[in-house]
């Protein structure tokens, strides 16, 4: 039986000598993983089409066990992400994070849109400013948590259910969000952020990845966000 995939490639291991393992992440059934034979050849047509990232048309025969990757079709490589070592780095930890974070046959149309969404988001803007696609991965891991049900809680203190006020917030990774100053003493492993930081982590939350752009995120900020997304992806791996 051979199957058709919408997929984008998130990672390729070489397995005997001239065959490949290719991890997908598809639209029909979340992630995959089949078999290229003669993928490692040098002049392998099928390979080309299956490099890391390209979003493709893949045909997989199907007996038993891992599929067999007959033809693919590439529709998007992203070229111009290519050419740029930050947008690719941060495509490449995405894609890791990815990869970690969902099981194999775990359809999700959203999270394949979101990757999707990402990988266009940083193709469109590499190499215009330096941090954007930093930004824009702390963005798409914000979301990724979200479609897997682990969205943070931007608006109110998870503690005492207040509005939170503009200054004097903490993080709690366990908690899922935002602690106020006043409940903040109760609590052991929290992560003082900034008031600019709750703001880009709502629009974030609420808006396409490409629109982060348009922010002002200072160094200073894009540390912060980075520790408490860190601290999350880790509370939520374990
Ligand atoms: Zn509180």
């Amino acid at each position: 039986m051979e199957r058709k995939y919408t997929g984008i490639i998130l990672n390729k291991k070489d397995s005997n000598e001239a065959s490949r393992i290719y991890t997908i992440y598809t639209l029909e059934e979340g992630k995959i993983q089949a078999i290229a034979q003669g993928a490692r050849k040098a002049r392998s047509k099928l390979a080309g089409n299956l490099e890391n990232f390209i979003l493709a048309d893949i045909f997989v025969a199907k007996s038993k066990g891992r599929g067999r990757i007959t033809g693919a079709v590439a529709e998007k490589v992203f070229l111009n992400m290519r050419n740029d070592f930050e947008s690719l780095n941060c495509v490449f930890r995405a894609a890791r994070l990815l990869d970690k974070l969902t099981g194999i046959g775990e359809k999700d149309e959203k999270i394949f849109n979101l990757f999707h969404e990402f990988l266009s988001a940083v193709d469109k803007l590499a190499g215009e400013k330096t941090g954007t696609g930093e930004l824009l991965l702390r963005g798409f891991i914000l979301k990724l948590l979200d479609c897997l049900g682990y969205k943070i809680e931007a608006n109110f203190c998870v503690s005492c259910s207040k509005k939170l006020l503009e200054k004097g917030n903490f993080f709690s990774a366990e908690k899922g969000g935002f602690i106020c100053g006043a409940c903040a003493g109760k609590e052991e492993r929290k992560l003082s952020v900034t008031a600019n930081v709750i703001k880009i982590m709502r629009i974030a939350l609420n808006s396409k990845i490409a629109s982060l752009e348009k922010l002002k995120v200072s160094e200073k900020d894009m540390e912060n966000m980075k520790k408490i997304t860190e601290e999350f992806v880790v509370w939520v791996s374990n």
